[in-house]
């Protein structure tokens, strides 16, 4: 089958189900395409207490449940599936889903996120939003004067670290390796911080816990130390994977100008991409904030950027 649109939304994150919302309230009839894990990000967190308008705050699920019906309440145009194959190099952009069916779109607003690298354990899987995050600004508050592990020896582990720090109690980082690869201003930062504990050469092995019927807690993490192999446990409750994220972007490389780690490059302040008609919004082209509210706002952005591009080339 093949479909017109005038604006082709790819991710339903907090970045595309905004975009929607502001472009089908503008009368561009969009197409969005919600991708493997539909949500985004946000599904795999539990509770949600920095967005605005939640004052007791929401799970994840619901949260996105409720932008997402409010895109549908103006018109949006939902489909299941992913984008598979993209071509930029002509207008109407051609684009093809993995049901093998073509879209020919007016304008592209990309938003397909990153995902949080994992460390691939199968209990990590088990209590992954109920003890196991990726992102301690979400859940950090949860861990308030608990103790707590974060893997990972770069910029972002060291920023979970002394964010959770202020937080918590103890803050465990562990460290593949005897030296951290984040910026010296931030290793200054945690190797100055009383209550965090660097825990060099040291891979997890395994988060341990406790389930019944209602619920999951972690209780401790297993880690093998790397020149030993002298296994030991951290008795935390919370742990925080920060080994990086990787932005969902294979189907647009070659399309569009990507920098050296994969995100997409956007003219600043502006959701425009170096190829006119496409714009990217969310976690896809921002490396830096990562945070829900501005992956929507940045989905508002690319809606209006998107309306002007029609304007202006009706
Ligand atoms: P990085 O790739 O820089 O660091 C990942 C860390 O995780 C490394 O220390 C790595 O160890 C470790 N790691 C990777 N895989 C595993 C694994 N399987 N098991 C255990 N440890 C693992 O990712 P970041 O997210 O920290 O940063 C990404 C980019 O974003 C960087 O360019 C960073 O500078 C930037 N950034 C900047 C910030 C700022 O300026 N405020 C804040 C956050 C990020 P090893 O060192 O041994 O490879």
């Amino acid at each position: 089958m093949e479909y017109n649109t005038k604006c082709l939304i790819i991710g339903s994150g907090p970045a595309g189900y905004t975009a929607a919302i502001y472009a089908s309230r503008a009368d561009m009839h969009p197409l969005l395409y919600e991708g493997i894990q539909v949500g985004g990000q946000l599904t795999i967190t539990t509770e949600v207490e920095n967005f605005p308008g939640y004052p007791q705050g929401i799970h994840g699920v619901a949260m996105m449940e409720d932008i997402r019906q409010q895109a549908l309440r103006f018109g949006t145009q939902m489909r299941n599936g992913e984008i598979v194959k993209v071509d930029f190099s002509q207008r109407p952009f051609i684009c093809t889903d993995d049901n093998n069916d073509i879209i020919y779109a007016d304008t592209v607003i990309i938003a397909t996120g990153a995902s949080a690298r994992w460390l691939g354990l199968e209990s990590e899987k088990k209590f992954n939003g109920y003890g196991v995050s990726a992102c301690a600004t979400c859940d950090g508050y949860f861990y308030k004067d608990k103790d707590v592990a974060v893997i990972g020896g770069g910029d972002t582990a060291t920023e979970e670290a002394s964010y959770l720090a202020k937080l918590c109690r103890k803050v465990y980082l562990v460290h593949r390796r005897d030296e951290l690869r984040a910026s010296k201003a931030m290793q200054q930062r945690v190797f100055n911080t009383p209550n965090i504990e660097m825990v060099w050469n040291s891979i997890p092995i395994e988060i341990t816990g406790e389930e019944n019927k209602f619920n999951k807690s972690v209780t401790g993490l297993k880690i093998q130390n790397t020149r030993t192999s002298a296994i030991s446990t951290l008795n935390v409750d919370g742990v925080f994977i920060a080994i990086g994220h990787h932005p969902n972007t294979e189907v647009f490389q070659g399309q569009l100008e990507l920098d050296n780690e994969g995100y997409i490059i956007t003219r600043p302040g502006s959701s425009h991409t170096n190829i006119p008609g496409v714009f990217a919004a969310g976690d896809v082209q921002d490396k830096q904030y990562k945070q829900a509210i501005t992956a929507a706002a940045g989905g508002c952005k690319a809606a209006i950027d998107a309306e002007h591009f029609l304007q202006e080339n009706a």
